[in-house]
């Protein structure tokens, strides 16, 4: 496959904080041309299992989900792509994410109690249907009980960065999840690189760390991004020798800077990720 190729390899269906069905995300992804479609729930495979995958038009799919990560004491994000849903560390890597899920949404909840807020562990629960249980479930409990008006304000007051709902979490660390997903078969990625917002050195030191332990890609894109940003991580992604990715980080048809399929064209002297596929 060319540099020409259209790849999301990192979208969410409501298996975890996404709103639509795994067919639904490769039927839209089929629309908008993409060539190549990773759907990447957080700690889970499940879209995979789903009775109606594969049963409409749909881009070639890679399967993946995203894992976070501890590195020196913050979470980082790792998308792994190519991975085999049945390796069995990486089912018991699965399992350890999903407990430190648990155990953060049971402090969420303790810390809303807190703030007067009743049954939110059972609300989120509710609105989360069975998916993995994040954030989002509970901003939209939030937003039921009458707390806030909208999903913006219950992260703005209760769960985004240094809230009292902005818990730390015991996530695995960095080298482990990326044993996971080499174990499995699959190439780690590092996530979203700016999201993290990390000093340059940071960054650089965050990337040596991510190679020294198997990482193998860099998301170069993700979603729609400014010119100057997709620079500066294509020219860290060339200096760390490591492949290129991309990704929209889909979760809503109504986040427009992140939307399926969009946004994605790769710088042309990179080695995108897909080569390895070929
Ligand atoms: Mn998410
Ligand atoms: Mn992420
Ligand atoms: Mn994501």
């Amino acid at each position: 496959m060319a540099h020409s190729t259209t790849a999301d390899l990192h979208t969410h269906t409501l298996y975890s904080d996404g709103s639509l069905s795994p067919a639904a995300v490769c039927a839209l992804a089929h629309e908008r041309g993409v060539d190549l479609l990773a759907i990447t729930d957080h700690d889970t495979l499940a879209a995979y299992t789903d009775a109606d995958l594969g049963s409409g038009p749909s881009p070639e799919l890679i399967v993946g989900l995203e894992l976070s990560a501890r590195w020196v004491k913050r979470p980082v994000h790792i998308v792994g792509l190519g991975v085999d849903p049945g390796c069995h560390e990486l089912v018991l890597g699965i399992r350890a994410q999903r407990e430190a899920r648990e155990a953060r949404a049971e402090r969420i909840a303790r810390k809303l109690a807190q703030r007067g807020i009743d049954d939110a562990l059972a609300g989120a629960r509710r609105h989360a249907d069975g998916a993995v249980l994040g954030r989002p479930h509970f901003a939209a409990y939030l937003v039921e009980c009458g707390a806030v008006r909208d999903m913006a304000q219950a992260f703005a007051q209760y769960l985004g960065h240094g809230r009292p709902g902005d818990v730390s979490t015991a996530w695995p660390y960095l080298h482990d999840v990326i044993a996971w997903i080499r174990d499995a078969g699959g190439i780690a990625v590092l996530a979203h690189p700016a999201k993290y917002k990390l000093t340059r050195t940071k960054l650089n030191e965050l990337v040596a760390d991510f190679k020294a332990a198997g990482g193998e890609a860099l998301e170069v894109i993700s979603g729609t991004q400014q010119h100057a940003q997709t620079h500066a991580l294509a020219r860290l992604c060339d200096e760390a020798r490591l492949l290129a990715a991309s990704g929209s980080d889909f979760h809503h048809p109504d986040q427009r800077w992140a939307q399926l399929g969009r946004g994605l064209r790769m710088p042309g002297h990179l080695t995108p990720i897909w080569s390895r596929w070929d």
